[in-house]
């Protein structure tokens, strides 16, 4: 097994090339090692892998040669020393906030998460000793009132689901730095080809690859990205002794979504844009989110932090539930599903779906209301996607009139 040379500097080269391991064949495309263990030639040498002394690889739950060629293509796009696959999007945040913290501990988190994640901040850290404090991650004073002397990490996860709204990376990062805690990002509705949060001053990056790395819609996958110092002191053993080891078959569906990474997220991201004006001119929306538009309400900060508008737009139809039902429900190419970041653009209704186990109030703290859509779009070409929306909203007319 040979470790290839030719990574090269640019994204779009690491994308393809990056992290790339040939084994005695020289095969082309990277081999699925499909392995639990590993044999060793004496006695001596697997002495020497236990004690560290040797490289090599002991046993599949602690790393795996396609899982570790993910690894490393990850860490490259990054610009992080240190990669840890997991099998989800779940295990990898999981394990960046349980593997930081102790009984004892106190962990600030944005309100508006991905609804997992408020799950393991809100329910399963406090089993375990940890408080927590949830604030209005757009504001500045709220993260510094929430700060205690026991903070050890903050999360966020930006831009935020369902509405996109943004939180200020850098600010949050020097907040938490002051007070001697740590920042984990969720920089998955980003997707790592438009936001560098380690370079905006974050201590971890969590993904769930399910999104725009797969991208096709296959595989669920998580990645931790961060120094060597933070997933050696934070990670490392927490995920050798506790499990959540990613399928080195879903390693390699990872690898070659990877490599049409930043050819999908462009052209996500221009029908995104297209869509979003559409959108905004069209009688029956009374409202658009999306952070690529000069009317976005953080539209500075989106300039300042991200490098295009995203994948994603947000937005609301005049009529409420029915309205927005009936719309959704005519759409043919676009199709209903709560997923995101795939080549299918994808449309779903936050408070009814991923937003319905909420109470009425908290979906108003957050923005959600009952007219909102969330439309993850895909590869498809721009001018039937607006054809799709435009027949829709004409056979959800009566209803879209009715507010
Ligand atoms: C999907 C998602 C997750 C969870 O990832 P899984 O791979 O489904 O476990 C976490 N955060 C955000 C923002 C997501 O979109």
């Amino acid at each position: 097994m040979t470790t290839a040379h030719g990574n090269g500097s640019h994204p779009a080269t690491q994308l393809v090339h990056g992290g790339t391991l040939r084994s005695q064949f020289g095969e082309m495309s990277e081999a699925i090692f499909l392995t639990q263990s590993y044999a060793y030639d004496t006695m001596e040498s697997a002495e020497a892998r236990f004690k560290g002394e040797a490289p090599g690889f002991i046993y599949a739950r602690y790393g795996n040669p396609t899982v570790a060629m993910f690894e490393k293509r990850m860490a490259l796009l990054e610009g992080a020393e240190a990669a840890r696959a997991t099998a989800s999007g779940m295990a990898a945040i999981t394990a960046a906030l349980m593997g930081q913290v102790r009984a004892g501990d106190h962990v600030v988190a944005a309100r508006a998460l991905f609804g997992s994640c408020l799950y393991v901040v809100e329910d399963l850290l406090p089993r375990f000793g940890v408080a927590t404090t949830l604030v209005d991650g757009e504001n500045p004073n709220a993260w510094r009132a929430a700060m205690r002397p026991n903070t050890k990490t903050c999360f966020i996860e930006t831009p935020t689901n369902p509405n996109l709204g943004l939180v200020d990376i850098a600010a949050v990062a020097t907040i938490a730095h002051e007070h001697g805690a740590t920042l984990v990002v969720d920089n998955v509705f980003a997707s790592p080809m438009l936001q560098h949060p380690l370079q905006l001053g974050a201590d971890c990056v969590v993904y769930s690859t399910t999104k725009h790395v797969d991208g096709q819609g296959r595989c669920l996958g998580g990645v931790i990205l961060a120094s060597e110092a933070f997933i050696n002191t934070h990670i490392h053993n927490y995920l050798r002794q506790t499990g959540p080891a990613l399928s080195p078959f879903n390693a390699w569906v990872m690898l070659k979504g990877m490599e049409t990474l930043a050819l999908r997220v462009d052209r996500q991201s221009a029908n995104a844009a297209a869509l979003a004006d559409m959108l905004a001119e069209h009688p029956c929306v009374t409202k658009v989110l999306y952070p690529g538009r000069a009317d976005h309400p953080q539209a500075e900060l989106a300039r300042r932090q991200m490098k295009g508008g995203g994948t994603l737009v947000a937005f609301e139809v005049a009529g409420g539930k029915p309205a927005a039902f009936a719309m959704a429900n005519a759409l043919e190419v676009v199709k209903i599903s709560n997923n995101l970041g795939d080549a299918k653009s994808m449309i779903t209704h936050p408070a009814t779906t991923t937003h319905q186990r909420l109470t009425p109030q908290a979906r108003a703290t957050l923005g959600i209301s009952d007219g909102m859509l969330r439309l993850s779009c895909g590869i498809e070409d721009e001018r039937d996607l607006i054809h799709d929306f435009l027949q829709a909203f004409e056979r959800a007319a009566h209803l879209l009139a009715a507010e």
